[in-house]
């Protein structure tokens, strides 16, 4: 029996399960750990999935997606429809492309800081992980010749997150083609993580905007978008071999996601511009809140690009530590250590009420002197 826990620990989900404890014993807790939204789903899609299910939607269907659902995620894309295959949840998304790619060996470049559950999921499929560190005083920009130093004859996969979590940072559009260029140089699929660029702040590029020919992999969904974080629905764009490849491994597991799911995500991506523009607009409201509050109290971060997350750092911080005291304190957030080799950082993530998010920013202000 092979026991993988030791080695898939992370305090994200530590600090997740320690202030559900302390809520379960009646303590208040305000929540800036995760990037789980305050918001409800928007009722249009809410109503969608409920007249789907009273019209008897409810039995197994394809594992590829309903058609319409992914002719319609294929428009936004300006791809094909037979590019394109649902999953629940962008993250199992990403589980299975890397599942595909690494099963067999070879190693996966992951730019720091990354979004927790790439290095975990490297792990659990026996891959090796090249992590690539970038630099706030850089602007988070992924230096290309470091990159090329690290690429390897082992080098499977190249994993960006488009803009990312946890600094809410777009990619550059310059570094973007730069390293569209090495991977097809050196045959090295690029797995593009772009669930936060449809409310990005400011339009970013796509990878699917320098790659016609579905040499890589893109991965999205519905979660941030359209406050859809419960319902788990995502899907992959890439060639139709591998999209057909992912479609056995769905037959194999899941089966298909729920149709009136599927329905739900339809209706959403009806509305999109209506829906989106709304998100964005409060979470805009919200990041400008924390970057005032945050600069008045001496704390360095990059200005962010996209919604959900503030990545701010403090000299000689121990994060570790913070992110514990701050929980006494009755506010959760994220040490950076959860992100990569990142100590004097922590993350903010701004998914509660706003009321509670002010007085969230006062406490670690206050912490913080
Ligand atoms: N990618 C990134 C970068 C994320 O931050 C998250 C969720 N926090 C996901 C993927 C997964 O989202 P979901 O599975 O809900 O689509």
């Amino acid at each position: 029996m092979v026991t993988l826990y030791g080695e898939l620990e992370n305090m994200l989900y530590e600090i997740n399960e320690k202030a559900l404890k302390l809520e379960s014993e009646g303590k208040k807790i305000i929540r800036l750990n995760l990037g789980d939204p305050d918001m409800d789903t928007p009722p249009e899609i809410v109503e969608a999935a409920y007249a789907s299910m009273k019209a008897g939607k409810t039995k197994y269907s394809s594992s590829y997606g309903e058609k319409k659902l992914r002719e319609k995620i294929a428009e936004v894309h300006g791809v094909k429809a037979e590019n394109v295959v649902i999953t629940p949840g962008s993250k199992f998304a990403v589980f299975a492309t890397m599942f595909l790619t690494l099963k067999n060996g070879g190693n996966v470049i992951i730019p720091t800081p990354y979004w927790t559950a790439y290095d975990l999921i490297a792990k659990s499929v026996g891959a090796k992980t090249k992590l690539l560190r970038t630099e706030m005083e850089d602007d988070w920009e992924i230096n290309i010749d470091q990159l090329e130093k690290l690429v390897d004859e082992n080098t499977k996969m190249i994993i960006l997150n488009n803009p990312n979590n946890p600094t809410s940072k777009a990619m550059d559009t310059e570094t973007l083609e730069y390293i569209v260029e090495l991977a097809d140089r050196k045959k090295i699929t690029i797995l593009s993580d772009e669930v936060y660029a449809a409310i990005s702040f400011n339009k970013t590029k796509s990878i699917l905007d320098y790659d016609s020919e579905h040499k890589h992999i893109v991965s999205n969904g519905f979660s941030k978008t359209f406050t859809m974080t419960g319902w788990r629905i995502g899907y992959l764009i890439g060639n139709k071999m591998f999209i057909d490849n992912i479609t056995k491994l769905n037959q194999i597991t899941f089966n298909n996601v729920p149709v009136f799911i599927q329905d739900a995500a339809l209706k959403g991506l009806e509305l999109h511009q209506k829906i989106a523009s709304a998100i964005k607009a409060k979470y805009k409201e919200r990041a400008d809140m924390a970057t005032t509050k945050l600069s008045a109290a001496g704390f360095k971060f990059t200005k962010p690009d996209a919604p959900f997350y503030v990545f701010p750092k403090l000299d000689d911080l121990d994060s570790e530590r913070f992110t514990l005291d701050l929980l006494d304190k009755g506010v959760a957030v994220a040490p950076g250590t959860s992100f990569g080799d990142y100590r004097e950082h922590f993350r903010i993530s701004l998914t509660a009420p706003n009321d509670q998010i002010e007085v969230g920013l006062d406490k670690i202000c206050e912490a913080a002197t």
